[in-house]
């Protein structure tokens, strides 16, 4: 595996005093590479071998551009099992899921190959005589695209696909927790054939790499997934110099539980929404909101279930859940458990590193009882294995806590009353909604992102994800004769 940058087509080694320590976060005596750091000078180069190489690529034809993602999707196919393994070791998350996140970014490869034949615009009916109107989409540019550490392969994905098969260059800046997997990205896109400076890896810190990416007026749009924090001060300053911009931000998905509940059901999949990837997910579950005469039912299910959870090396058979990915986010984990504590909501199981794992970031799968959505732990993203448990009377109530946090990722409903689902599907503020399953998930054909401080911009995957890398270009063609349109007669 290289352990460099990717520039114009070369793997390049900064001359950087810096480097990016990868480390397993199941085991931190486990070193995987050492990345140097980049300058806000590699970046420059980036940005100008992907503007030298978008002519040429703009004017190849979009089958002939999907068909080197197709390419790259047979590829990822071949070696699914090194990325997944290289995934645990790197971002800590369990093999099973590291496999189905390889197979998810295969899916999007493919959806987003078979968009290079589907670059479509419309053609609408003038208002004038003897005159074609129709629309066409055109590539940006130089786009860049910033990525978190949590989805380290799909991600990638589902921003660079679409940007590179609407026909731009990219200049693509990994998390600096997951340069490895963001590595194995670029090689088989390397190898499928694209060529130089269509598709360049920067590897560094936010506060130089990043800041590069967003400052360069050559970049016409930013992509970003990651926190509010960052995603928002991102946004003024890309936003400042008329760059598009989208930003997929932070979670606190709520599953709302209602008396008809078939509350086995509902357990599982709460269970998997807010122990999967370690809690580590935007779209986790991290809060149930169940209605008062099911709620103890429900919170005894939730206890059984998460007490079976092993917790362990991600690379280990039988493993259900990982570690935290670095020592800051398992000690924001535990400040968190912290301060649920002083808030007054009941720890009803877990809280704690498990005594018999001591090198690596590990934590308890965490339930608390009794939340009240004024406290932090029901308000803010924990980002971590930690399930806050609430009471509601009714849906209005229900749905007046779920909506009562500044996010707006997704949401769930347990219920086989449709009433109750219909008006839980019109009132949730949110980007997704699901109808008795998890609060997670995603397909390469639909739409995915947030609303409120969620997200602000194009959703991402699917045609949207394609929408947000092209622009417009209206079309107007007269065939009267005359010089004049006239428009309104
Ligand atoms: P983060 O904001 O710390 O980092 C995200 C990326 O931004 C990284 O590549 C980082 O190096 C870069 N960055 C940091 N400072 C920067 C700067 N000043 N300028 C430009 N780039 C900068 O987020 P994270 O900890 O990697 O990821 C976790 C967060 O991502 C969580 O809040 C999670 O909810 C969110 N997330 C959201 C979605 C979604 O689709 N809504 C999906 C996955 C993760």
């Amino acid at each position: 595996m290289h352990t460099g940058s990717y520039i114009n087509g070369q793997w390049i080694h900064p001359q950087s005093e810096r480097m990016v320590r990868n480390v397993n976060p199941a085991d931190t005596e486990d070193v995987i590479a050492e990345f140097p750091s980049a300058t806000a000078a590699d970046v420059q180069r980036a940005i100008e071998a992907a503007q030298a190489a978008f002519p040429a690529w703009k004017s190849t034809p979009g089958p002939e551009r999907g068909r080197v993602i197709w390419r790259a999707a047979d590829i990822a196919r071949q070696r699914a099992d090194e990325i997944a393994r290289m995934m645990t070791r790197e971002e800590g998350k369990v093999l099973k899921e590291a496999r189905g996140e390889v197979l998810k970014g295969i899916s999007l490869l493919e959806f987003y190959a078979g968009e290079g034949f589907r670059l479509h615009g419309k053609t609408l009916p003038s208002e004038a005589r003897d005159t074609f109107t129709y629309t066409i989409r055109r590539p940006l540019g130089v786009v860049g695209l910033i990525s978190p550490w949590n989805f380290p392969w799909s991600i990638p994905i589902w921003k660079s696909a679409p940007a590179i098969v609407a026909g731009n260059t990219v200049v693509f800046k990994p998390a600096e927790l997951t340069p490895a997997t963001a590595t194995l990205l670029t090689e088989i896109y390397e190898e499928a054939g694209l060529p130089p400076g269509v598709f360049n890896l920067v590897v560094g810190p936010g506060s130089v790499v990043g800041e590069a990416i967003v400052a360069s007026p050559t970049v016409r749009a930013v992509s970003f997934t990651g926190s509010n924090a960052v995603g928002s001060a991102l946004y003024v300053k890309a936003a400042a110099r008329g760059a598009k911009v989208t930003c997929e931000m932070g979670g606190k998905n709520a599953a709302v539980v209602m008396p008809d509940a078939d509350l086995d059901k509902a357990a599982v999949a709460i269970h998997g929404g807010a122990f999967g990837s370690t809690g580590q997910r935007c779209t986790a579950t991290s809060r149930v909101i169940a209605m008062a005469p099911v709620k103890d039912a429900l919170l005894e299910r939730l206890v059984e279930n998460a007490k079976k959870i092993k917790v362990g090396s991600g690379l280990e058979e039988g493993v259900d859940m990982g570690p935290a990915v670095d020592e800051k986010q398992w000690k924001t984990d535990l400040d968190y458990i912290a301060l649920g504590q002083h808030e007054g909501a009941r720890l009803v199981l877990g809280g704690k590193r498990p005594e018999h794992l001591s090198r690596g970031y590990f934590i308890e799968p965490t339930i608390f009882d009794q939340v009240s959505p004024a406290m932090r732990i029901f308000r803010e993203e924990i980002f971590g294995p930690v399930l806050s448990v609430a009471t509601a009377n009714s849906l209005e109530e229900a749905l007046r806590f779920a909506n009562s946090v500044d996010y707006g990722l997704t949401a769930s409903i347990f219920t086989q009353n449709i009433d109750w689902v219909m008006r839980f599907v019109e009132e949730v503020e949110t980007g997704m909604v699901h109808v008795n399953e998890p609060t997670i998930g995603g397909e390469a054909q639909l739409p995915f992102g947030g609303t409120k401080a969620t997200g602000v911009g194009e959703r991402e995957m699917a045609e949207e994800g394609l929408n947000f890398f092209t622009e417009l270009k209206t079309v107007f063609i007269n065939y009267s004769g005359k010089a004049e349109r006239l428009l309104i007669r």
